[in-house]
């Protein structure tokens, strides 16, 4: 059996264009993985590193579960590849069945795609079509957040509003509005759970539909709860208002779960915890604890009607990927559902929960930290930014952390925490210790 552990490293790093990295401070100083085991990884030089971030919010299942490993062997044996473009393969229906059962209400018809970033873009554009196949033409308008992440996609960066991801990219789409974001230290901080300020930042979609026209709009994307932008968890009453605007005004809410699926919030998605359903939802990472790539778009049953009127013989809609529905991805997608629901990982999360919250919140007694939010297993740890240095801070952090044996994900100066779901109360002390220590230490 080949593995990459049989390849030694080049001499030169160069080759390697990495992404979303500092290239040449990364590679004067690399950090490698060498192998993975449930809550640790293993560098290339021997050290174990508790994995405080699911990898990138995505490995939630823990490391190199055997029964995935054998899965996607198994498949990769059987059947590697048959397209899904007027042909097929039982893998994508039947898994299709399965997260059509684990939606709540009518989310029924799931789209596959083979990442976050290509599901908001297939949202948005199903979204745009939906409106269209009605002879409703003229909703074309898009609406996003400030300080939203969509992925990286033309889309995903139009509806984003993380402004280096968007600013040297040109004009993007046309017709795109942002609501604000709804983090407010001044209000909020130290919240436990939900902040109870900012409901009426909803509102804000009530003045953008004014500014326009209702029938201008096709969608509002969200993500229930922020992740990469560094962890905003909605008020309180937000999520709702949010729904029942664009019920009134005929506006398609897509939420963005591709961190909040699969548990993250100790419930299966981010709308069975609020209890606000979307019309569209966006996955990907946690669908195959991230062993292969894989995305996808559930939609309702209405949204999937419209597009079923035309004639028989006619393609529904022009839009796929050469990987939707990919054998290996199936076979590593059934293998993760199984294990959540062998686990009860989901339920094991919400168990933690308040444990986690708790272990979180006492870092909030040190100097430098200024915010600590948390919800399910995920937390957001705000630093004061070093004078005339912002983002330093915390990247020094992680560079210690990771010396150290945790691993942390930074953004701006916020630290995010979302590790896998079978982690142990121990974990969380351990975790939650060496960060502190760092902090105060450096
Ligand atoms: N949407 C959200 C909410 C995300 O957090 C991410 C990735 N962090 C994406 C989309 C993009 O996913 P990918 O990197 O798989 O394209």
């Amino acid at each position: 059996m080949q593995n990459l552990a049989q390849f030694s490293l080049p001499e030169s790093l160069e080759a390697f264009w990495m992404p979303f990295t500092a290239n040449r401070q990364f590679k004067a100083k690399p950090r490698l993985m060498a192998s993975a085991q449930d809550m640790h990884y293993t560098t290339v030089d021997g050290r174990q590193v508790l994995d405080g971030t699911a990898g990138l919010w995505c490995v939630n299942a823990g490391h190199c579960r055997d029964k995935i490993a054998h899965a996607i062997a198994q498949q990769a044996a059987t059947l590697d590849f048959a397209p899904t473009f007027q042909m097929g393969h039982p893998g994508p229906f039947v898994l299709a069945e399965r997260l059509a059962q684990m939606l709540p209400g009518d989310l029924n018809h799931v789209f596959f795609t083979n990442s976050g970033s290509e599901s908001v873009d297939t949202a948005l554009k199903v979204a745009l079509a939906y409106h269209r196949v009605r002879g409703d033409a003229s909703r074309t308008r898009l609406i996003g957040r400030e300080r939203g992440y969509h992925g990286v996609g033309f889309g995903g960066i139009s509806v984003g509003g993380i402004a280096p991801n968007r600013k040297f990219f040109g004009s993007l789409l046309p017709g795109v509005d942002h609501l604000p974001h709804t983090h407010n230290l001044e209000h909020n901080a130290f919240s436990k759970g939900q902040p109870r300020w900012g409901e009426h930042l909803a509102d804000e979609l009530e003045r953008i539909v004014t500014l326009h026209d209702p029938s201008t709009i096709a969608a509002l994307i969200v993500e229930p709860v922020a992740g990469s932008t560094g962890v905003l968890i909605p008020p309180v009453g937000y999520l709702e208002r949010l729904r029942s605007l664009c019920t009134k005004y005929g506006i398609l809410l897509i939420f963005d779960e591709v961190i909040t699926g699969f548990g993250r919030l100790g419930k299966a998605f981010a709308t069975d915890y609020f209890g606000v359903m979307p019309d569209l939802v966006a996955v990907a990472k946690g669908i195959t604890n991230a062993a292969v790539p894989m995305g996808a778009v559930i939609a309702r049953n209405g949204i999937y009607d419209a597009f079923m009127q035309g004639s028989d013989q006619a393609i529904e809609l022009f839009h796929g990927y050469t990987y939707s529905g990919h054998p290996l991805a199936c076979a590593a997608a059934m293998a993760t559902l199984d294990i959540y629901e062998e686990e009860g990982l989901f339920e094991r999360a919400n168990g933690l929960a308040p444990y986690w919250q708790e272990a979180v919140h006492s870092l909030a007694e040190l100097s430098s930290v200024i915010d600590v939010r948390n919800l399910g297993l995920v937390a957001g740890i705000e630093l004061e930014p070093l004078p005339g240095k912002p983002s330093v801070r915390a990247y020094e952090c992680m560079v210690r952390c990771f010396e150290q044996g945790l691993l942390i994900r930074t953004t701006g100066d916020i630290i995010a925490l979302s590790p896998p779901l079978i982690l142990e109360k121990h974990h969380i002390d351990q975790m939650v210790d060496l960060l502190g220590s760092v902090l105060k230490h450096g």
